[in-house]
């Protein structure tokens, strides 16, 4: 019997452990979760402040353009203003400073000619609030601005910092990650004996990874022995917090993977309605989350866009697990298999229509790696559907929203 993609989606979701709360520096909390809500400790900015170069003025000093005031301040950025401003004065002012009393707008040094003689002329008149920042005008003090479960960004822990707001995040993950096979040898092996292929699953797994901004044990190739992949087991349950193995959960005759796990009871091996990566092994070891993908290269993506890269987003303590599904034109259509969830590897463009349309970016077998690696996103054909005709709609899951455009799209022939 197989699961529905969804089912089984669900349930590892449902039995990821969060790992507890740490405070991080402003810049290690990027790529971290947030685990606590976060209020604005004061007003953002803090004081009300210039927001160009040139004069701070009294608005009704200035309705008759090509008048002169008298300069009777400077304030730069840091320092405090001395001088309250009376009718028929101005004074010098830098952006950021603050705002000196009496001050009720700003004319930039562009609207004005030359302070000579302590004298500036004002050459269009300025309306109360012209080019100030008021108090709190970013963030007001006591307002929520982020709520937990938000992955940080840079920009978003630049807010923190700007607030003198030190992150709370959920501690992440360690994962340790093998490859499983006899055929396998290191990518740099250079002349390949007769059946022996590359590793390449732990190069995806190990930079899928890095991407979710986890920490990663390389555990290496672990061959087709019961034995061997136990004692590596045994090693990564002490180091990690979950572990992510590929190949062996199918049914060969050497899937040790399964012959190692299927009969300690906590971890389950499956066959999900999806393509590809129908073979799955799911549960724990040693309390540990245990991730068994197949050994195809394409499934292994597939498998871990669907399971682990959620499951491990769930570990952090994000609210937003699932990439970004657009609506696009399948233009060559795909003849897929009606029980299962199709993920078919395609290239996207937006076209003059204003929609996304899609093409299979190669062959649709799960080994044919290269087209997992020409493809910007699986156009998900789902279970119960079957044939999409040539031009007919469906979800593309953006995999990686490219860098588009080139530099002549985006700039021209400048
Ligand atoms: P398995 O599930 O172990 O039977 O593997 C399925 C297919 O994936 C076989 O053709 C393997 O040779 C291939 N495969 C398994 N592991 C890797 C790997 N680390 N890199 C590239 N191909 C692999
Ligand atoms: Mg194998």
């Amino acid at each position: 019997m197989m699961r529905p993609l969804a089912e089984m989606q669900a349930e590892v979701l449902d039995s990821m452990p969060l790992l507890g709360e740490i405070d991080v520096g402003f810049a290690d909390a990027i790529g971290a979760v947030l685990s606590r809500d976060v209020d604005a400790p004061e007003d953002l900015p803090g004081f009300e402040n210039a927001a160009m170069d040139g004069f701070a003025v009294i608005a009704a000093d200035t309705v008759d353009p090509g008048v002169d005031l008298a300069v009777v301040d400077e304030v730069a950025a840091g320092a405090v203003p001395s001088v309250t401003l009376t009718s028929g004065r101005a004074a010098r002012i830098m952006t950021g400073a603050p705002i000196p009393a009496g001050a009720d707008a700003i004319v930039p040094v562009e609207m004005t000619e030359g302070s000579h003689e302590g004298l500036v002329r004002v050459l269009e008149a300025a309306s109360v609030g012209d080019h100030i920042r008021p108090a709190g005008g970013s963030v007001k003090a006591g307002a929520r601005v982020f709520n937990a479960g938000l992955r940080m960004r840079a920009t978003h822990a630049s807010v923190m910092a700007s607030m003198g707001v030190r992150p709370r995040v959920w501690r992440r993950p360690v994962v340790a990650m093998m490859s499983t096979g006899d055929e396998l040898v290191s990518p740099s092996t250079p002349t390949l004996k007769p059946g022996a292929i590359r590793d390449s699953n732990r190069t995806l797994m190990q930079g899928l990874l890095t991407d979710l901004g986890v920490e990663v044990r390389d555990y290496g190739i672990i061959n087709d022995d019961v034995g061997a992949f136990e004692t590596a087991l045994e090693e990564a349950v002490k180091d990690a917090d979950a572990i992510v193995t590929s190949g062996g959960v199918s049914m060969g005759a050497y899937d040790i993977v399964k012959l190692a796990l299927r009969d300690r009871g906590d971890v389950g091996f499956w066959k999900i309605a999806m393509q590809p990566g129908k073979p799955f092994g799911f549960g724990t070891v040693s309390d540990v989350p245990f991730f068994g993908l197949p050994g195809n290269p394409v499934s292994v993506f597939v498998s871990f866009e669907q399971f682990v890269r959620p499951a491990l987003l769930t570990m952090m303590g994000a609210d937003r697990l699932f990439r970004d599904r657009v609506e696009g034109v399948l233009d060559d259509g795909a003849d897929t298999n009606p029980g299962k969830t199709v993920f078919v590897r395609v290239t996207t463009v937006r076209d003059s229509d204003g929609r996304w349309h899609a093409r299979k970016s190669g062959g649709q077998s799960s080994n044919v790696l290269s087209a997992l690696a020409f493809a910007d996103a699986l156009a998900v054909v789902p279970a119960g559907t079957g044939r999409v005709e040539p031009g007919g709609t469906v979800e593309l899951e953006m995999i990686h929203w490219p860098e588009a455009r080139s530099r002549r799209e985006a700039l021209g022939d400048r």
